[in-house]
Parts: C-alpha cells; structure tokens; sequence
C-alpha cells in the first residue's frame, strides 16, 4: 500500500449475533477479499484463559496470553467451506464457541493489554487484496480510516432466535434462556467498557437486518461499496 492511501477496508461492526459473521464472510467471497473476525482472535485469547483456569481480572497473565494468540493465530478460508481458526497447529475451531468460553469472551476483552494486542494483530491482518474486518471497534479505533464502515444491529429478539438456532444446529446442548442470559450479558459489557467500547461511528452505514436476509445485507452493503469505488 502507498503511504497516504486509504486501506481497502469494509469495516463491520455491531452487537452480538447482529450478523456480522455470515455477513462478513459472504462479503468477503463476493468480492473476493480477506476476512477477518476480530471476534475470534479474543475468543482465542479467552479460551486459553478458562483452559488454564486463569482468573479473568489477572490482567498480567491475560496480556502475556493475547501475546501468544497474536503470534500463534490464523484463520483459513477453505474454499466453500466455513472459516477454520488455528493456533498454530491446532484447530479451536469448535472449542471457541463453546458456552465457558462465550461467557469469558467479554471480562477478557475489557482488559486494555489484550486489545492492544489484538488490535495489532488486526492491522497486521490488511493486505492489498482488500480486507472486511467484523467486529466491535473496526471503524471506530482498528481501520478509523476505513472507506466504508457500516453497523449492523438486529432486535434483541431476532438475534437471540439467531444465535440459539446456530448452536443447536451445531449440535450444542443449550437452553434459549441460557443464550439470551449471555447475549445480554455481552452486551452490557462491550457497550460500557473503559476502552473501545462498542459505538457507531460517526460516518458508519446504520443497516437494521432484523428483516433482512443475509442475501440482501450483502447485496446492500456490496451496492454501497461500488458506488464509492466509482465516485473515486
Ligand atoms: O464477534 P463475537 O461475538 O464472536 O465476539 C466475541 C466477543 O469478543 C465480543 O462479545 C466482545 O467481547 C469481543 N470483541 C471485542 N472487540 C472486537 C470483537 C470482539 O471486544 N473487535
């Protein structure tokens, strides 16, 4: 990239199961762009600690592990298949979605060390293929130069609906309330945390998806890229 030029970045942010994932990745393979789930990376992070029982206000320890996620994380695309996260050779794929570590995502990712280390992870991330980037604070703080930005938000009903049947379509053992506990719980946090809390930029695409197929979020968001790459 020449200095001075603007990262080939779509920057998607919003609250949890707004959409942002299949969204994100969809996007992705219609334009033919990297993708980067920034939520995954803390997710790693998180389950590291609750493997090693660490204490989710140990900041130290937290830090030291956000460090070996940023040298050790990847994320592979296989090609029609969903996205694969590694640390280096193995697989936590499954193991970041679990409950235990959705309930110790959030405590995790208030901790001002271990976003400093994402966050750096994260711009590591961008090439000059282009990158979307999801997450809490991509337009915001990570790419704030980013040329489109847009927030996805979903009634707190509607994406409750969503998460719950992702994870029992996934085979996972949980209660509807047991989700809606945690979604809200997420909420609250990364809404009102110290550093990067979740907001919407300022010059951010406001997209409502509560009735809205995935299709038409990305044939929207798509439609207000090339307009901008035109008016160039
Ligand atoms: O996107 P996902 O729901 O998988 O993110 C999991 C958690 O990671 C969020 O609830 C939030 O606490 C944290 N996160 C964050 N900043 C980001 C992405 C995710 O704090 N950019």
């Amino acid at each position: 990239m020449n200095a001075g030029e603007k990262p080939r970045v779509i920057a998607i942010d919003g609250p949890a199961a707004s959409g942002k994932s299949t969204v994100a990745l969809s996007l992705s393979r219609r334009l033919g762009f990297r993708l980067m789930d920034s939520g995954s990376m803390y997710r790693a992070v998180a389950l590291l600690a609750v493997e090693k029982e660490v204490q989710l206000d140990d900041e130290n320890t937290l830090f030291e592990l956000a460090r070996s996620v940023r040298a050790d994380f990847r994320l592979e695309l296989p090609p029609g298949a969903s996205p694969r996260v590694f640390l280096g050779d193995r697989d936590v794929t499954e193991a970041i979605r679990s409950p235990g570590v959705g309930e110790a995502v959030s405590p995790v990712s208030v901790v001002g060390g271990v976003r400093k280390e994402m966050v750096s992870l994260q711009r590591e991330s961008v090439s000059e293929d282009g990158v979307v980037a999801e997450g809490r604070d991509i337009g915001t703080v990570v790419f704030s130069d980013a040329p489109l930005k847009v927030y996805l938000d979903a009634a707190l009903e509607e994406r409750i609906d969503r998460r719950y049947k992702e994870l029992t379509d996934k085979g996972m053992n949980i209660t509807r309330s047991s989700v809606e506990k945690e979604t809200e719980m997420r909420d609250t946090i990364d809404s009102s945390r110290e550093h990067s809390p979740l907001s919407i930029a300022p010059d951010a695409v406001l997209i409502d998806t509560t009735d809205m197929s995935v299709v038409e979020v990305v044939e929207e968001i798509s439609k207000i890229w090339n307009s901008r790459q035109r008016d160039r």
